[in-house]
């Protein structure tokens, strides 16, 4: 939904196909990080964006945890409108997806079921099914967002390598009437157990027993699949922390796991996949959804673009694709949530003296915590800049206010920014050709010693001057981003 409502955005018709008639009251998700908030800015009704709505709706909370140390990142002083982790259960966030695009009038159709998918000349033809039969569609571009069980990933045989699980942990939302002063507990003989606040009261209780690590795959997928039982969830409780925390009502339980993929590619022809459909880990640090919808913000104007037939070549198959800006970011995410699950379900002496110098290192608020509260918080994720751009290109430009706004304000899936930090802004260059919008703004002040820079439609840096260009570079500089550069054909998967 957030990929539709970002597509919308930039001005294209999209379908939300949808396999459950009726949207889930459980929430996976409950933390919202500062980025994604950020991004989400641009999906606005009237003067409203679905940020503000969902800061309006949920806690914020001044710091967040790494593998489940218990010495927490402080987000309070990032540069950011939003500095804090936004505590919002996932079934909120998606309630308010669905009524922006029942308000845009895009449509979401419930209860239909992607079967398979084909290419399909310069389209793309679904198999569909469901309660209201079986039939077929065609779109002319298709976004997977149908999660870790991707049919449409499957479809394409698109490769989903990664590690196998080790461990079988459990999640419940609970209400107790004895909680814990201290939300994290290790025990290391038996395990880990933590509780968490819920915004609509309760707690999520969350943790590993020791005896479920190290498992073969066959045996974590067994456990996987056994449902988790009131009873079940009291014993491993009081077996980890001597206490089930006076465990009154269990509203729903399940298992996760550690296994981690991410897809060999995310496009194939026009068909695009974005969220647990293109990467799944351990739940850790809140992450999936976060990622999830910062795939939609990368993707979303450079597919607009495409669509609307500006998009120049880096943009679809070159070096600031989707594809290439993004499948890095996955392995990063592979790679971080593997390392917290080694922090924070390795039941040793090994596990517990690597606690304490990951909690020392964040504790002492230097350049460690800040490089994992750069990456977790998503303000830090950069791409690489162009080859003969400002060494800063890539890097996600902050929120520097301008005479009457913001520049966050400004920025919209189907347009750059031209910003002129601190100083009077040159005229923009006009374009004969289908190009994109590109609206001028002056902010208040400089950044990082740049006199202009050309913002992406997703807040990042396209390029960028210390001193002003010459007309002439400048007009080079802003037609290699918003201008297509020759005429392509998109070829498709058979
Ligand atoms: C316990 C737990 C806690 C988590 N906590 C956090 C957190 O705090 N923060 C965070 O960022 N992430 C968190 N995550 C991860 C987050 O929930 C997921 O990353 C996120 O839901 C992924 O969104 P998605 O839209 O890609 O996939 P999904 O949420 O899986 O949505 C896919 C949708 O596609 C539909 N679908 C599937 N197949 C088809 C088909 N063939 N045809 C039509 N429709 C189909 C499904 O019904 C579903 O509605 C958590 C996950 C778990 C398990």
């Amino acid at each position: 939904m957030a990929t539709a409502a970002l597509l919308d955005a930039a001005g294209i018709a999209v379908d939300v196909l949808e396999q459950t008639e009726r949207p889930s009251d459980r929430s996976k998700a409950t933390t919202v990080h500062p980025r994604t908030l950020e991004v989400l800015r641009s999906v606005r009704s009237g003067s409203i964006s679905l940020a503000d709505r969902m800061v309006a709706a949920g806690t914020p909370l001044p710091a967040t945890h790494f593998g489940l140390l218990p010495e927490l990142l402080d987000y309070r002083n990032l540069d950011t409108p939003f500095p804090f982790v936004l505590m919002l259960p996932q079934a909120d966030t998606e309630a308010m997806l669905a009524a922006h695009l029942a308000a845009r009038g895009v449509p979401v159709s419930r209860g239909v079921r992607v079967d398979h998918i084909a290419g399909e000349g310069d389209a793309v033809r679904l198999s569909c099914g469901g309660p209201g039969g079986a039939h077929a569609r065609t779109a002319q571009w298709v976004v997977g967002a149908d999660g870790a069980r991707s049919t449409v990933r499957r479809a394409l045989g698109i490769g989903f390598p990664g590690t196998e699980p080790t461990l079988c942990g459990f999640i419940a939302d609970v209400e107790l009437d004895a909680p814990p002063a201290h939300p994290h507990l290790w025990n290391a003989a038996t395990g880990s157990l933590n509780a968490l606040p819920l915004p609509s009261g309760g707690f999520r209780v969350f943790g590993c027993a020791a005896r479920d690590t190290g498992l073969d795959p066959v045996a974590v997928r067994e456990r996987r699949a056994r449902p988790l039982a009131r009873g079940e969830l009291r014993e491993l409780m009081t077996a980890i922390a001597g206490t089930d925390w006076g465990l009154r009502k269990v509203i729903w339980s399940s298992r996760n796991t550690d296994v981690t993929r991410h897809v060999e590619r995310n496009r194939l022809g026009r068909v695009l996949l974005v969220g647990d459909a293109a990467h799944i880990h351990l739940p850790a640090g809140g992450q999936g959804m976060n990622v999830g919808i910062q795939d939609a913000a990368n993707l979303a104007w450079k597919l607009a673009a495409e669509i609307h037939g500006w998009a120049p070549t880096r943009v679809v198959t070159g070096a600031q694709s989707y594809q290439a800006e993004r499948l890095p970011i996955a392995r990063r995410l592979a790679d971080n949530t593997l390392a917290q699950a080694a922090i924070s379900m390795t039941f040793s002496p090994a596990g517990a003296a690597l606690r304490r110098l990951l909690g020392d290192l964040i504790a002492q608020g230097g350049d460690a915590a800040g490089g994992i509260a750069g990456w977790l918080s998503g303000l830090d994720v950069h791409y690489p800049p162009p080859g003969g751009a400002h060494p800063l290109a890539g890097h996600r430009v902050p929120d520097l206010s301008t005479e009457h706004s913001s520049l966050h304000a400004l920025l919209a899936p189907d347009r750059f920014v031209l910003a002129a930090f601190g100083g009077p802004v040159p005229e923009v260059p006009v374009s004969t050709a289908p190009a994109a919008t590109v609206v001028p703004a002056a902010t208040a002040k400089k950044w990082a010693g740049l006199t202009l820079g050309l913002v992406r439609p997703d807040g990042h840096l396209a390029d960028g001057w210390p001193r002003h260009p010459t007309p002439e570079t400048l007009r080079s500089a802003v037609a290699c981003w918003t201008q297509a550069t020759s005429n392509r054909q998109t070829r498709n998967p058979s």
